[in-house]
């Protein structure tokens, strides 16, 4: 009979440590609820120890997001663990994730503690959450290169001190899928009381074989997956949890496995965690890349003309990408608006709805055809934002070759209009520095990148940059238009919003 595979995903905390990837509360909240739709069984939202914000955002997903478990991590103190239970507390289901190394290596120059220090406080550790909560799961961190007698003393001992999921996690990527099998395989056959409690495993991606190590596992008995969507985390990424469910489902043949996820929901979280963490999905990465399902070969073509089962093992719309070939433009109305929207699966407010159409008619008026990849544009960056503190009224930029360029620039706050001019070395820096003089802040350009959201010479450019305060905290700024510049000049708006909305510091 088929079994089934529980999926925790730690997109807002594994995930949330890509380089470069903050989130602020209000953007979890969204991708949270975004996940309890794609229905994954365990939301590890954050770690509650690690600053104020991390506790508000993981308590203010316990209360808000029903329907599915949410953990906090926590190192094996009992303040770590304290402060997991009083976030997650008031989840329908609260789960607390404590976690300390097994490894040599670890033991010995980063913990400096012996094995026996470690068991014991490993089952401290589970003792002291099993007070809270039911659900305690317990990870053994860098298991993949832990003496394998010692890991299943460990996992033995949390088990009788009454750990319900245990993690077996390849922290630092170095597995292979045979004999990651195998070392999986071994606990669970090896370990009393195994049998009670669900296997885990948390693969990482250094040598591309985090999902290969994951399926490893579930055919060798780990009933629980972990990762995140679109595969981001630490280093080069976790497990993507798409492509896990996406093999079960594509080869039921061959896994006897199924999960709990609705399919349809995937490329749609899959948008959403790229655009709030600014962290782009390769063209050709699986299941949701741009290309997974674009066929550039004229003999392929041809075949999935004929019959697309031909060349395509899976098809887009059980991932949830539309293939609509309705074309929106200038023309359209209200009604076809609303409905592509609610297609992408959009579901705006009447005043969301209306302000999205101002954007969706201004952007028709300068290009002809309006893609999907467009609407999502518009809804990202121009609806679901943090408050606008300050607006881009208007951009005049002098630039080229023989000239220094300056940029003239108007935002609005609170509709009174602020006007600067400033030099730079290039526009982009010009502009950083005019709004710099408005908002009297003094931000640090950390990156810039551009993106052509859609083909074309009409296609809108993407801007996503980073900026820094005091070399603090980061935040990130998207901004999208059909002018490379003005699109920089809403993207650095954008994150200057995201700093004021965060700390409060308006001039007035
Ligand atoms: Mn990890």
């Amino acid at each position: 009979m088929s079994q089934r595979v529980y999926l925790f995903d730690t997109t807002l905390r594994d995930g949330e440590q890509s380089p470069g990837a903050s989130l602020n509360m209000n953007e979890k909240i969204q991708i949270a609820r975004q996940l309890a739709k794609l229905r994954v069984d365990i939301i590890e939202a954050g770690f509650p120890i690690a600053s104020p914000g991390d506790f508000e955002a993981v308590s203010a997903i316990a209360r808000n997001v029903k329907g599915v478990a949410v953990a906090g991590l926590a190192r094996t103190y009992f303040e770590d663990i304290d402060r997991a239970w009083e976030a997650v507390r008031f989840a329908d289901q609260a789960r607390i994730h404590t976690f300390i190394s097994t490894s040599d290596i670890h033991l010995e120059h980063q913990l400096r503690l012996t094995r026996e220090q470690v068991l014991e406080a490993a089952v401290a550790a589970v003792k002291r959450a099993k007070s809270y909560t039911a659900d305690v799961e317990f990870s053994a961190m860098d298991a993949s290169r832990s003496d394998l007698g010692f890991l299943c003393q460990v996992l033995q001992a949390v088990i009788a001190a009454g750990a319900t999921v245990v993690n077996i996690p390849d922290t630092v990527g170095y597995a292979v899928p045979e004999e990651w099998g195998r070392f999986i395989n071994t606990i669970c056959s090896k370990v009393t009381g195994i049998e009670k409690v669900i296997v885990s495993i948390h693969c990482h991606n250094d040598l591309g074989l985090a999902v290969a190590n994951s399926l490893a596992a579930v055919t060798n008995g780990a009933r629980q997956v972990e990762g995140t969507i679109n595969g981001i985390g630490e280093r080069a990424g976790n497990a993507a949890l798409e492509e896990v469910v996406m093999t079960f489902r594509t080869r039921k043949d061959h896994f006897d496995y199924f999960t709990n996820v609705n399919t349809e929901e995937i490329y749609r979280t899959s948008r959403l965690v790229s655009s709030l963490t600014g962290m782009k999905v390769q063209a050709n990465k699986a299941v949701v890349g741009k290309n997974a399902f674009a066929h550039e070969s004229g003999i392929h073509q041809d075949g999935i003309i004929k019959e697309r089962t031909t060349y395509e093992i899976m098809n887009p719309a059980m991932v949830g990408i539309s293939k609509s070939n309705l074309v929106l433009g200038k023309l359209s109305g209200r009604h076809a608006f609303r409905q592509r929207l609610q297609g992408l699966g959009y579901n705006l407010s009447e005043d969301e709805l209306n302000s999205a159409f101002i954007f969706f008619k201004k952007l028709a008026d300068k290009k002809k055809n309006i893609t999907n990849e467009d609407l999502e544009a518009i809804i990202d960056e121009e609806i679901r934002r943090i408050p606008h503190t300050y607006l881009l009224e208007y951009l005049h930029i002098s630039s080229g070759t023989t000239i220094v360029p300056t940029a003239t620039i108007g935002l609005k706050q609170d509709g009174r209009l602020m006007e600067e001019a400033a030099c730079g070395n290039g526009p982009v820096d010009a502009i950083c520095k005019a709004v710099d003089k408005i908002t009297g802040l003094n931000c640090t350009l950390a990156n810039w990148g551009i993106n052509a959201v859609t083909a074309g010479k009409d296609a809108l450019g993407d801007v996503t940059l980073r900026i820094t305060i005091d070399g603090k905290k980061t935040y990130m700024g998207r901004g999208i238009s059909t002018d490379i510049l003005d699109a920089s000049a809403k993207a650095y708006v954008n994150a200057v919003n995201k700093l004021v909305w965060e700390n409060g510091q308006v001039k007035t």
